[in-house]
């Protein structure tokens, strides 16, 4: 079928303006010693009254309310000609842009980020780690819309995310959903890449440490190839771990095709505990198809500013801290005894807790 365009139609700026409409995002991170980021949205050209802004109330991994509006300073809305635009903030994490005709319209703030152990958005003089959700804004009206995330940091910095990339410190991905389900790890960091069973992995570490990491790439290695014992195929064709050797902060979030793991700096040499790095690794890895592929019906697709609640909770999170050590074991990373003593404690725990005769499991888990 021959094309129908008119030149005319080509060459005018509507037309360019649909054919490019990507929400652009720039973060520049240049001075990051007081936990401050500079944030600027480029939107598409909309012919509403009111643009929409939200920053999520929540973030992938935790369906609860956090504040993280809060964060962000000195919001300021502009058109397509550099004219600043009205804006009201309408609720916890919503802003209202008033537009009075058709234009593109960027958005920009400060953000104070310094929340390490929620594992939303930490800045410091040595690296940044941003998820989404707390650092991003989105306008339901282009939540579908491709994006593009441009890192401004200093050159000794290094950029890392499950998106692709297209440039140095330049990610994109297909919508919003993606990007927040994608957190970035840019700064000074180790960094090894691998690969098991056809598949392409990263291991990102932040932070010094007591950790070995040439024993931690050929444990994720076994751990990654065993994959295939359990399912069919990869949602996935490059994976990313991040890990946090930190001050204090503990914890760890799965995502799309990346995890982040934090520990403190100290608590990875000894067996005891190695084996809980290990095993969180191998938890949030098993989330990749159990929750993030497949997952609770109530929790998609993502209302952003409400708090997913689900009662599923227990299925997704019982599974897979069942499969975690069943993978570690198949692997050989851990012995048939460790195996059996971490499946002692957890009958053990299980048996201890007066609350298993009263709440349901799905009471319980309930989030
Ligand atoms: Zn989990």
């Amino acid at each position: 079928m021959k094309l129908a365009v008119p030149l005319i139609l080509i060459f005018s700026p509507f037309f360019l303006s649909q054919a490019h409409a990507d929400v652009n995002y720039r973060i520049d991170l240049t001075q990051p010693q007081h936990h401050l980021a500079k944030v600027e949205v480029a939107f598409p050209r909309s012919d509403v009254k009111q643009l929409t802004v939200n920053l999520p109330v929540w973030r992938t991994g935790k369906y609860q309310v956090l504040p993280l509006g809060d964060a962000v300073r000195h919001f300021r809305a502009e058109d397509e000609s550099g004219k600043v635009l009205e804006w009201q903030r309408s609720a916890s994490g919503e802003w209202q842009v008033k537009l009075t005709q058709p234009t593109k319209v960027k958005v920009s703030y400060q953000l104070y980020a310094n929340s390490l152990g929620q594992r939303v958005s930490h800045v410091d003089g040595s690296h940044a780690y941003l998820d989404a959700s707390g650092v991003f804004v989105y306008s339901p009206d282009f939540r579908d819309q491709p994006v593009t995330v441009s890192l401004k940091v200093s050159d000794a910095w290094r950029s890392y995310s499950g998106m692709a990339s297209e440039d140095t410190h330049l990610f994109i991905a297909d919508n919003y959903d993606v990007l927040v389900d994608s957190p970035i790890e840019t700064g000074v960091s180790q960094h090894r890449a691998f690969s098991a069973d056809g598949r392409d992995y990263e291991l990102v570490v932040w932070g010094e440490g007591n950790y070995d990491l040439d024993k931690m790439v050929e444990d994720l290695t076994r751990l990654s190839g065993q994959a295939k014992a359990i399912w069919d195929g990869y949602p996935f064709e490059r994976y990313v771990y991040m890990v946090h050797a930190t001050s204090g902060a503990s914890g760890a979030t799965e995502h799309l095709n990346s995890s982040v793991i934090q520990r403190p700096r100290f608590s990875f040499r000894e067996r005891k505990d190695y084996l809980g790095f290990i095993k969180t690794a191998s938890h949030e890895f098993i989330h990749t198809w159990n929750v993030k592929a497949y997952r609770p019906k109530g929790l998609v697709p993502y209302d952003y500013q409400q708090e997913g609640i689900t009662e599923l909770l227990w299925i997704a999170e019982g599974s897979t801290s069942y499969f975690q050590s069943q993978l570690l074991l198949r692997a050989g990373v851990i012995t048939p005894k460790e195996f059996l003593d971490d499946l002692a404690r957890r009958i053990t725990r299980n048996e201890q807790t007066p609350g298993r005769e009263v709440q349901s499991v799905a009471e319980a888990s309930a989030g």
